[in-house]
């Protein structure tokens, strides 16, 4: 629109000036991309090493905003934790990824789906509720074993007994949570042993340069030796070639993730991939 226009979108690069952001009131914005469904959810896909098929999908999203392009989520989330928007966004992401796998599982494609969680969210003591209730009827019901949430140490240990008691109820419903970005924030390991946590996404800043750099090699290998000690599988994320997958698989490393497998995908690249990887 010309009000835009005005103060400077044209220009608008988020990557150089981070104050424009408040400037352009990207938050009514915001506001508006959920009513006007701007959001969209990307799917990348996680396989298993052993096997090399993928058994599932990080759901990621992305804003497609009517003057800027297509948002990552490090441009909008930050800003919507702190506006309270995160709340109706996590629950279109929730909505919007179950109905997607739900719709795949007709289709013959049995996939888990791992949804990601923000701090605020994970706080909000409906969360549990809503999904069970999702879960339960219509066009989002699902075997609730295909569902894995992701959240971050931090956001975890930041109130570990509320976050012990929600991932309780998690595991009651029979929802699997993964620790996202292990490695990177400050876990107690005396905490992980005794929660019911399903999995760790080893973060991938060890992981990308693996193949050349041996530190993050042996930070890896504890890291998925840790992870199985405690009885969990592990996911490498941001999995860039193919050396450093045929190290993962020689060090015993469960799931792998990265654009060296697959970028993150609508759901019509998807489901190409999905069925020549069928074929
Ligand atoms: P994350 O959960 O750690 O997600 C992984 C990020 O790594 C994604 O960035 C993905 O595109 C990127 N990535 C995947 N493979 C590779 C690789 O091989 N190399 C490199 N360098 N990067 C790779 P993206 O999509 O920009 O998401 C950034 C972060 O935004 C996510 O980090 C997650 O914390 C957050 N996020 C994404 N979707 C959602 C959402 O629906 N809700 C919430 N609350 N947060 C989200
Ligand atoms: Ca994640
Ligand atoms: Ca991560
Ligand atoms: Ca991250």
């Amino acid at each position: 629109s010309a009000k835009h226009k005005d103060i400077g979108y044209l220009f608008y690069d988020p990557k150089t000036d981070p104050h424009t952001q408040e400037r352009l009131q990207l938050n009514s914005d915001l506001r508006h991309a959920l009513e006007r469904d701007e959001l969209v959810l990307y799917y990348q896909p996680q396989i298993n090493i052993r096997t090399g098929k993928i058994i599932g999908v990080e759901a990621l999203i992305r804003w497609q905003h009517p003057e800027l392009g297509l948002l990552l989520p490090d441009q909008f989330i930050p800003f919507a934790e702190r506006s309270g928007l995160i709340h109706p966004l996590t629950d279109w992401v929730i909505v919007t990824a179950l109905r997607q796998c739900k719709k795949w599982q007709f289709a013959g494609h049995d996939l888990r789906i791992a949804i990601n969680v923000s701090a605020r969210s994970f706080q909000d003591r409906k969360l549990v509720a809503r999904l069970e209730e999702l879960l339960s009827a219509g066009e989002t019901c699902l075997p609730a074993g295909h569902i894995e949430i992701e959240i971050t140490e931090n956001i975890l240990m930041s109130d570990i007994e509320h976050g012990a008691i929600v991932l309780q109820q998690l595991r009651e419903l029979g929802i699997s949570v993964a620790i996202d970005d292990f490695g990177t924030g400050y876990s107690s390991l005396a905490y992980l042993k005794k929660l019911p946590i399903h999995s760790m996404k080893v973060d991938k800043s060890f992981v990308m340069n693996m193949a050349e750099d041996e530190s993050d090699t042996a930070i890896v290998l504890s890291t998925i030796d840790l992870a199985h000690n405690l009885g969990f599988s592990i996911v490498a994320e941001g999995v860039e070639n193919k050396g450093t997958l045929d190290i993962l698989n020689k060090l015993g490393c469960d799931y792998a993730q990265g654009f060296h497998i697959s970028h993150p995908l609508s759901v019509d690249m998807l489901e190409k991939l999905l069925d020549q990887s069928e074929s």
